[in-house]
Protein backbone atom coordinates (compact mmCIF):
# COMPACT_ATOMS: atom_id res chain seq x y z
CA UNK A 1 0.00 0.00 0.00
CA UNK A 2 1.13 3.28 -0.90
CA UNK A 3 1.92 5.75 2.38
CA UNK A 4 0.04 8.77 2.59
CA UNK A 5 0.01 11.57 4.28
CA UNK A 6 -2.82 12.54 6.37
CA UNK A 7 -3.36 13.96 9.61
CA UNK A 8 -3.32 11.01 11.61
CA UNK A 9 -5.02 11.94 14.83
CA UNK A 10 -5.17 9.13 16.81
CA UNK A 11 -1.50 8.44 16.70
CA UNK A 12 -0.72 12.15 17.45
CA UNK A 13 -3.28 11.61 20.59
CA UNK A 14 -1.45 8.43 21.31
CA UNK A 15 1.99 9.83 21.02
CA UNK A 16 1.12 12.65 23.20
CA UNK A 17 0.15 9.93 25.98
CA UNK A 18 2.89 7.97 25.92
CA UNK A 19 4.74 11.02 26.55
CA UNK A 20 2.85 11.54 29.71
CA UNK A 21 3.66 8.31 31.09
CA UNK A 22 0.23 6.51 29.24
CA UNK A 23 -2.94 6.57 30.36
CA UNK A 24 -4.39 6.82 33.55
CA UNK A 25 -7.62 5.15 34.13
CA UNK A 26 -8.97 6.46 37.18
CA UNK A 27 -12.36 4.38 37.34
CA UNK A 28 -13.28 0.94 37.19
CA UNK A 29 -14.62 -2.34 38.97
CA UNK A 30 -11.60 -4.94 38.64
CA UNK A 31 -12.61 -7.69 40.94
CA UNK A 32 -16.06 -8.05 38.68
CA UNK A 33 -14.29 -7.71 35.06
CA UNK A 34 -14.74 -10.51 32.82
CA UNK A 35 -16.98 -12.50 35.37
CA UNK A 36 -19.85 -12.66 32.24
CA UNK A 37 -20.62 -16.33 31.41
CA UNK A 38 -23.06 -17.84 28.61
CA UNK A 39 -25.57 -18.64 31.76
CA UNK A 40 -25.69 -14.33 32.90
CA UNK A 41 -25.55 -13.11 30.20
CA UNK A 42 -29.18 -13.14 30.42
CA UNK A 43 -29.47 -10.39 33.15
CA UNK A 44 -27.40 -7.76 31.12
CA UNK A 45 -31.49 -6.81 30.36
CA UNK A 46 -31.51 -5.58 33.60
CA UNK A 47 -32.30 -1.67 35.25
CA UNK A 48 -29.44 -0.49 37.21
CA UNK A 49 -30.63 -1.03 40.23
CA UNK A 50 -31.56 -5.04 39.69
CA UNK A 51 -28.02 -5.58 38.55
CA UNK A 52 -27.11 -4.25 42.15
CA UNK A 53 -27.92 -7.47 43.44
CA UNK A 54 -27.75 -9.64 40.94
CA UNK A 55 -23.78 -9.51 40.75
CA UNK A 56 -24.44 -11.22 44.45
CA UNK A 57 -24.41 -14.61 43.42
CA UNK A 58 -21.14 -13.96 41.15
CA UNK A 59 -19.64 -12.39 44.70
CA UNK A 60 -20.66 -15.04 47.01
CA UNK A 61 -19.54 -18.11 45.06
CA UNK A 62 -16.30 -16.02 43.75
CA UNK A 63 -13.08 -17.56 45.54
CA UNK A 64 -10.38 -15.03 46.92
CA UNK A 65 -8.03 -17.15 43.85
CA UNK A 66 -10.63 -16.46 41.57
CA UNK A 67 -11.56 -12.46 42.02
CA UNK A 68 -7.64 -12.31 41.84
CA UNK A 69 -7.19 -14.10 38.50
CA UNK A 70 -10.04 -11.72 37.21
CA UNK A 71 -8.25 -8.91 38.58
CA UNK A 72 -4.70 -10.17 37.13
CA UNK A 73 -6.16 -10.44 33.86
CA UNK A 74 -7.58 -7.01 33.28
CA UNK A 75 -4.35 -5.42 34.93
CA UNK A 76 -2.60 -6.99 32.03
CA UNK A 77 -4.69 -6.02 29.76
CA UNK A 78 -4.32 -2.53 30.96
CA UNK A 79 -0.37 -3.34 30.93
CA UNK A 80 -0.47 -3.81 27.43
CA UNK A 81 -1.81 -0.56 26.37
CA UNK A 82 0.68 1.58 28.45
CA UNK A 83 -1.73 2.71 31.27
CA UNK A 84 0.55 3.98 34.11
CA UNK A 85 -2.48 4.10 37.09
CA UNK A 86 -5.48 2.36 37.69
CA UNK A 87 -8.08 3.39 40.36
CA UNK A 88 -10.57 0.24 41.01
CA UNK A 89 -13.38 0.21 43.07
CA UNK A 90 -14.00 -3.18 45.08
CA UNK A 91 -17.02 -4.53 46.63
CA UNK A 92 -16.48 -4.63 50.43
CA UNK A 93 -20.04 -5.68 51.94
CA UNK A 94 -21.83 -8.40 53.56
CA UNK A 95 -22.06 -10.68 50.69
CA UNK A 96 -18.33 -10.68 49.32
CA UNK A 97 -17.19 -9.90 52.84
CA UNK A 98 -13.35 -8.98 52.51
CA UNK A 99 -12.52 -11.35 49.85
CA UNK A 100 -11.79 -8.31 47.01
CA UNK A 101 -9.61 -6.81 49.64
CA UNK A 102 -7.71 -10.03 49.81
CA UNK A 103 -7.57 -10.05 46.12
CA UNK A 104 -6.79 -6.23 45.94
CA UNK A 105 -3.56 -6.82 47.93
CA UNK A 106 -2.30 -9.80 46.41
CA UNK A 107 -2.85 -7.34 43.23
CA UNK A 108 -1.19 -4.50 44.94
CA UNK A 109 1.89 -6.66 46.01
CA UNK A 110 2.25 -8.60 42.82
CA UNK A 111 2.14 -5.59 40.44
CA UNK A 112 3.77 -2.84 42.45
CA UNK A 113 6.56 -2.37 40.27
CA UNK A 114 4.92 -2.07 36.76
CA UNK A 115 1.92 -0.21 37.65
CA UNK A 116 0.14 2.36 39.97
CA UNK A 117 -3.31 0.99 41.84
CA UNK A 118 -5.16 2.83 44.04
CA UNK A 119 -8.78 1.03 45.21
CA UNK A 120 -11.75 2.19 46.20
CA UNK A 121 -14.44 0.95 48.26
CA UNK A 122 -17.94 0.12 46.27
CA UNK A 123 -20.86 -0.09 48.76
CA UNK A 124 -23.56 -1.96 46.88
CA UNK A 125 -25.53 -1.96 49.89
CA UNK A 126 -25.64 1.05 50.77
CA UNK A 127 -23.82 2.52 53.90
CA UNK A 128 -26.85 3.18 56.32
CA UNK A 129 -28.48 -0.42 57.19
CA UNK A 130 -26.34 -1.64 59.78
CA UNK A 131 -24.48 -4.54 58.41
CA UNK A 132 -23.81 -2.27 55.38
CA UNK A 133 -22.30 0.48 57.73
CA UNK A 134 -19.94 -2.44 59.16
CA UNK A 135 -18.80 -3.81 55.54
CA UNK A 136 -18.91 0.48 55.00
CA UNK A 137 -16.79 1.28 57.88
CA UNK A 138 -14.11 -2.42 57.25
CA UNK A 139 -13.51 -1.83 53.94
CA UNK A 140 -12.58 2.17 54.29
CA UNK A 141 -9.44 1.81 56.83
CA UNK A 142 -7.84 -0.83 53.35
CA UNK A 143 -9.26 1.19 50.76
CA UNK A 144 -6.70 4.35 49.51
CA UNK A 145 -10.02 6.31 48.63
CA UNK A 146 -13.69 6.19 49.83
CA UNK A 147 -16.37 5.21 47.66
CA UNK A 148 -20.06 6.26 47.45
CA UNK A 149 -23.19 5.67 45.62
CA UNK A 150 -26.20 7.55 46.81
CA UNK A 151 -28.46 6.15 44.37
CA UNK A 152 -28.34 2.88 46.93
CA UNK A 153 -29.97 4.66 49.66
CA UNK A 154 -32.38 5.99 47.94
CA UNK A 155 -34.46 8.96 49.84
CA UNK A 156 -31.05 8.74 52.13
CA UNK A 157 -28.67 10.53 49.62
CA UNK A 158 -27.96 13.07 52.10
CA UNK A 159 -27.67 11.10 55.19
CA UNK A 160 -25.20 8.68 52.44
CA UNK A 161 -22.89 11.44 51.40
CA UNK A 162 -22.85 13.18 55.10
CA UNK A 163 -21.53 9.52 56.51
CA UNK A 164 -18.80 8.76 53.76
CA UNK A 165 -17.49 12.58 53.59
CA UNK A 166 -16.92 12.26 57.02
CA UNK A 167 -15.17 8.96 56.94
CA UNK A 168 -12.61 10.64 54.15
CA UNK A 169 -12.76 13.09 56.24
CA UNK A 170 -11.39 11.43 59.39
CA UNK A 171 -9.44 8.93 57.87
CA UNK A 172 -7.53 11.81 55.03
CA UNK A 173 -8.12 10.23 52.60
CA UNK A 174 -10.44 11.68 49.05
CA UNK A 175 -13.93 10.39 48.14
CA UNK A 176 -15.26 9.20 44.97
CA UNK A 177 -18.96 9.32 44.26
CA UNK A 178 -20.89 7.47 41.57
CA UNK A 179 -23.44 10.73 40.84
CA UNK A 180 -26.00 11.47 37.95
CA UNK A 181 -25.99 7.59 36.44
CA UNK A 182 -29.59 7.57 34.58
CA UNK A 183 -29.48 10.47 32.34
CA UNK A 184 -32.56 12.21 33.52
CA UNK A 185 -33.58 15.68 34.41
CA UNK A 186 -35.09 14.43 37.63
CA UNK A 187 -32.03 13.81 39.27
CA UNK A 188 -29.87 16.24 41.10
CA UNK A 189 -26.97 14.26 42.88
CA UNK A 190 -23.75 16.40 41.41
CA UNK A 191 -25.64 19.60 42.95
CA UNK A 192 -26.35 17.71 46.25
CA UNK A 193 -22.62 16.40 46.34
CA UNK A 194 -21.01 20.18 45.56
CA UNK A 195 -23.32 21.07 48.00
CA UNK A 196 -22.19 18.48 50.98
CA UNK A 197 -18.93 19.05 50.27
CA UNK A 198 -19.09 22.39 50.71
CA UNK A 199 -20.49 21.76 54.82
CA UNK A 200 -17.53 18.75 55.00
CA UNK A 201 -15.14 21.54 54.08
CA UNK A 202 -13.92 18.71 51.65
CA UNK A 203 -13.02 20.93 48.88
CA UNK A 204 -10.72 19.58 46.15
CA UNK A 205 -10.84 15.94 47.97
CA UNK A 206 -13.99 15.27 45.98
CA UNK A 207 -15.00 13.14 42.61
CA UNK A 208 -17.71 12.77 40.87
CA UNK A 209 -17.86 9.88 38.73
CA UNK A 210 -20.44 10.07 35.88
CA UNK A 211 -22.58 13.15 35.86
CA UNK A 212 -24.50 11.94 33.30
CA UNK A 213 -27.57 13.53 33.80
CA UNK A 214 -26.40 16.75 34.19
CA UNK A 215 -26.43 17.04 30.24
CA UNK A 216 -29.86 16.73 30.72
CA UNK A 217 -30.54 19.55 32.45
CA UNK A 218 -30.93 23.26 30.46
CA UNK A 219 -28.13 25.10 29.60
CA UNK A 220 -28.67 27.84 32.67
CA UNK A 221 -28.91 24.82 35.36
CA UNK A 222 -25.60 23.35 33.91
CA UNK A 223 -23.58 26.73 34.33
CA UNK A 224 -24.74 26.87 37.70
CA UNK A 225 -23.26 23.66 38.72
CA UNK A 226 -20.37 24.10 36.69
CA UNK A 227 -19.22 27.65 38.46
CA UNK A 228 -20.70 25.69 41.80
CA UNK A 229 -18.10 22.98 40.70
CA UNK A 230 -15.14 24.93 40.68
CA UNK A 231 -15.86 26.63 43.58
CA UNK A 232 -15.10 23.58 45.77
CA UNK A 233 -12.83 22.30 43.42
CA UNK A 234 -15.07 18.98 42.50
CA UNK A 235 -13.20 16.91 39.82
CA UNK A 236 -15.21 14.52 37.91
CA UNK A 237 -14.90 10.64 36.15
CA UNK A 238 -16.23 10.02 32.39
CA UNK A 239 -16.50 6.49 31.58
CA UNK A 240 -17.91 7.13 28.30
CA UNK A 241 -19.22 3.52 26.65
CA UNK A 242 -20.80 2.90 30.04
CA UNK A 243 -23.40 5.27 30.07
CA UNK A 244 -23.75 6.16 25.96
CA UNK A 245 -26.35 2.84 26.09
CA UNK A 246 -28.43 5.36 28.12
CA UNK A 247 -32.04 3.96 26.96
CA UNK A 248 -34.68 5.42 24.81
CA UNK A 249 -37.29 7.47 27.10
CA UNK A 250 -40.17 9.18 26.46
CA UNK A 251 -38.74 12.05 28.60
CA UNK A 252 -38.49 15.03 26.79
CA UNK A 253 -35.08 17.18 27.74
CA UNK A 254 -33.00 19.23 25.69
CA UNK A 255 -30.84 17.24 23.01
CA UNK A 256 -27.82 15.71 24.01
CA UNK A 257 -25.44 12.76 24.20
CA UNK A 258 -25.84 10.56 27.44
CA UNK A 259 -22.31 11.56 28.57
CA UNK A 260 -20.46 13.58 31.05
CA UNK A 261 -20.72 17.27 29.52
CA UNK A 262 -16.84 17.39 29.32
CA UNK A 263 -17.03 20.11 26.20
CA UNK A 264 -18.88 22.69 28.62
CA UNK A 265 -16.74 21.30 31.75
CA UNK A 266 -13.37 21.69 30.51
CA UNK A 267 -13.68 25.81 29.55
CA UNK A 268 -14.71 26.38 32.91
CA UNK A 269 -11.54 24.91 33.92
CA UNK A 270 -13.28 21.80 35.82
CA UNK A 271 -10.77 18.81 35.70
CA UNK A 272 -12.25 15.81 34.21
CA UNK A 273 -10.52 12.29 34.17
CA UNK A 274 -11.04 9.56 32.04
CA UNK A 275 -12.10 5.65 32.74
CA UNK A 276 -13.37 2.20 31.71
CA UNK A 277 -16.13 1.53 34.16
CA UNK A 278 -17.08 -2.11 34.01
CA UNK A 279 -15.12 -4.29 31.88
CA UNK A 280 -17.46 -7.83 30.28
CA UNK A 281 -19.77 -8.05 33.48
CA UNK A 282 -23.35 -8.16 33.22
CA UNK A 283 -23.37 -4.62 33.59
CA UNK A 284 -21.01 -3.65 30.40
CA UNK A 285 -20.84 -7.24 28.61
CA UNK A 286 -19.49 -5.92 25.74
CA UNK A 287 -16.81 -3.43 27.07
CA UNK A 288 -13.50 -4.67 26.73
CA UNK A 289 -11.07 -2.33 28.69
CA UNK A 290 -9.91 -0.43 25.53
CA UNK A 291 -8.67 2.57 26.45
CA UNK A 292 -8.60 4.72 23.05
CA UNK A 293 -11.88 3.09 22.66
CA UNK A 294 -13.44 5.08 25.19
CA UNK A 295 -11.21 8.59 24.77
CA UNK A 296 -13.08 8.15 21.09
CA UNK A 297 -16.32 8.40 22.55
CA UNK A 298 -16.16 10.89 25.18
CA UNK A 299 -14.58 13.14 21.84
CA UNK A 300 -16.82 11.69 19.56
CA UNK A 301 -20.28 11.85 22.21
CA UNK A 302 -19.23 15.68 23.23
CA UNK A 303 -17.85 16.85 20.02
CA UNK A 304 -14.32 17.79 21.70
CA UNK A 305 -11.39 17.92 19.57
CA UNK A 306 -9.26 19.72 21.86
CA UNK A 307 -6.06 17.54 21.35
CA UNK A 308 -4.29 18.91 24.48
CA UNK A 309 -7.10 19.08 26.75
CA UNK A 310 -8.15 14.98 25.47
CA UNK A 311 -4.34 14.06 26.37
CA UNK A 312 -4.84 15.81 30.01
CA UNK A 313 -7.86 13.60 30.20
CA UNK A 314 -7.03 10.53 29.31
CA UNK A 315 -3.31 10.87 31.19
CA UNK A 316 -2.31 13.80 33.98
CA UNK A 317 -6.22 14.31 35.22
CA UNK A 318 -6.17 10.84 36.06
CA UNK A 319 -3.38 11.69 38.36
CA UNK A 320 -4.99 14.54 40.01
CA UNK A 321 -8.83 12.66 40.65
CA UNK A 322 -6.73 9.51 42.55
CA UNK A 323 -4.71 12.27 44.65
CA UNK A 324 -1.46 11.48 42.51
CA UNK A 325 -0.52 14.64 41.57
CA UNK A 326 -1.27 18.02 42.68
ZN1 LIG B 1 -18.54 2.52 38.59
Amino acid sequence: MKKINYFDLKTEILKKIKKNGGFVNAHSHLDRAFTLTKKNFSFTGARLQEKWSLVDEIKRKSTVSQIYDRMAYAVEIMLSQGVQTIGSFIDIDEVIKDKAIKAAQKIKDRYEKQIKIKFINQVLKGVIDKEARYWFDYGAEFVDIIGGLPGKDKGKEEEHLEIILQKGKDLRKMVHVHVDQLNTSKEKETELLIKKTKQAKMEGKVVAVHAISLASHPKKYREKIYQMAKEVNLMFVSCPTAWIDSRRSEELSVTHNAVTPVDEMVPYGLVVALGTDNIADIYKPFTDADMWTELRFLLEANHFYEIDELVKIATINGLKVLGIKK
